[in-house]
């Protein structure tokens, strides 16, 4: 470990960091690790100090229903879910059985997966936030100079004559690859111009997915900040560009949100009900922290201290865990103790964590996680094996969860565990061999 006295991160010295905070000594080794979140607040508690409130959540779910027609009309795929896109759940049982065999810690209660990797449109999580706030400035320019009325059927959103006024206004994004895919296929269907920002690190299917569809992508050599920061100053100059800022969005964080009333309905039909008795712990990989922060908001608002929610992050990229860790969340970098942020999950690959999403869900997390790029190889090869479930590595950082969670506290409390699968359907058939074949690998070298 480097302990370099000279030099200060926000104020402090590294080696005083690491006194006040020990995770940040885990973080700085590239360690898996668990923290727990002594900031977590009983619910009753947590919401009133909260700035979003169910009513939030209950505008972005209605917005949705009245876009649900157009959807249905421009996205077929939608047709057998009334235009509401939306992912199953299920049990994996057979998961469930290999993880305890192979990581030795008992998986107390069952074990469910939920589905985004197979959300219509793009395939991940970000067809939540990322379509919902498409939607958003779609529905303000539509009343605006199209006379669109809340009472209208939105279908008519495809006719030529809204396409023609969205053609005058431009979207753009800053993305690892996920959101980039979700503004630009939402985008360019509505008829706006778009553009996707891109790091170096972005794969390059997803490039080319977008130019197809007609989207513009600009690529950047630096990492994913850089992307943001040019996407950001090109649309600050232009009063026409609406640009989504994945750092800062209460609009994506609120579409994310929606996740759980669906979720509850799911359960509700299943026959599953949470409660003390039965609670619900749920590990969501992060990135920035958006997508799992909003899903994580609207599960508290439905089931209270019954719920427990987990961030998932690679040990490259664990921005959230020390942002909240710190309380310095945007202030602070993995890159500041010297880590490089470089990860197989693309989805993950952030450097540095939405501040908006972390003063927001200090009150809501149960903790934060760290997992290998290897563990998340080894799980891919696994489920594939076990369920037949198609998934990207970042979908597999919740994957691990239940087991690093038992370690921590000796015993894993018993209820239904919850991995929430970000995304894994859109990846081209090749670029999903050579994952799994990695995780052939790490598993066949035996140590992980
Ligand atoms: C974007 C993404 C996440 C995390 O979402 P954030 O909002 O960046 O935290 C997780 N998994 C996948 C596959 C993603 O694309």
């Amino acid at each position: 470990m480097q302990k370099s006295d000279s030099k200060t991160v926000a104020g402090k010295t590294i080696s005083k960091w690491i006194d006040e905070v020990p995770v940040i000594a885990d973080i700085m080794d590239k360690r898996e690790t668990v923290w727990l979140n002594t900031d977590l607040l009983p619910f009753e508690e947590a919401i009133l100090k909260s700035e979003l409130q169910k009513k939030d959540i209950k505008d972005a779910s209605d917005r949705l229903r009245r876009f649900a027609s157009y959807l249905k009309r421009v996205f077929p795929e939608t047709a057998e879910n009334d235009g509401i896109i939306e992912s199953p759940f299920c049990a994996i049982p057979k998961m469930k059985e290999a993880l305890e065999e192979k990581y030795g810690e008992k998986i107390n209660g069952e074990l469910l997966i939920k589905l985004d990797s197979h959300l219509a449109v793009s395939g991940s999580i970000k067809a939540r936030g990322g379509i919902y706030e498409v939607l958003c400035v779609a529905e303000r320019i539509a009343m605006r100079e199209g006379g669109l009325k809340e009472t209208d059927d939105y279908a008519i959103l495809a006719d030529e004559k809204y396409k023609k006024i969205f053609s005058k206004y431009s979207i753009a994004v800053g993305s690892t690859g996920n959101l980039g895919l979700s503004i630009g296929i939402m985008s360019a269907k509505l008829g706006f111009r778009v553009t996707v920002h891109m790091s170096a690190d972005a794969r390059q299917w997803k490039k080319d997915m977008l130019r197809s569809k007609g989207v513009i992508v600009k690529e950047y050599e630096n990492d994913y900040s850089v992307a943001v920061e040019n996407g950001r100053r090109e649309a600050e100059n232009d009063e026409f560009c609406h640009f989504v800022d994945d750092e800062n969005s209460k609009t994506l964080f609120l579409g994310y949100s929606v996740a759980a009333e669906r979720l509850k309905r799911q359960f509700d039909e299943a026959g599953i009900a949470i409660n003390k008795e039965n609670p619900l712990y749920v590990y969501l990989p992060c990135g920035v922290g958006g997508g799992p922060g909003g899903v994580a908001f609207g599960l508290k608002m439905q089931f209270g201290d019954n719920v427990h929610c987990f961030f998932a992050e690679p040990t490259e990229s664990c921005c959230m865990m020390l942002g909240m860790a710190t309380g310095k969340h945007n202030e602070i970098s993995v890159n500041d103790f010297g880590v490089e942020n470089k990860t197989i999950a693309d989805g993950l690959a952030v450097g540095r964590a939405s501040g908006f999403v972390g003063k927001q869900m200090l009150s809501f997390m149960d903790g934060c996680y760290s997992v290998s790029d290897e563990r998340m190889s080894a799980l891919l090869k696994m489920i594939a094996d076990t369920e037949n479930i198609k998934l990207e590595p970042s979908a597999l950082a919740g994957m691990f969860g239940p087991v690093s969670l038992s370690k921590k506290l000796g015993k894993l409390p018993r209820g239904y565990h919850l991995v929430w699968a970000t995304g894994g359907s859109m990846v081209p058939s090749d670029e999903y061999k050579k994952y799994y074949e990695q995780g052939e690998k790490v598993i066949d070298n035996g140590n992980i």
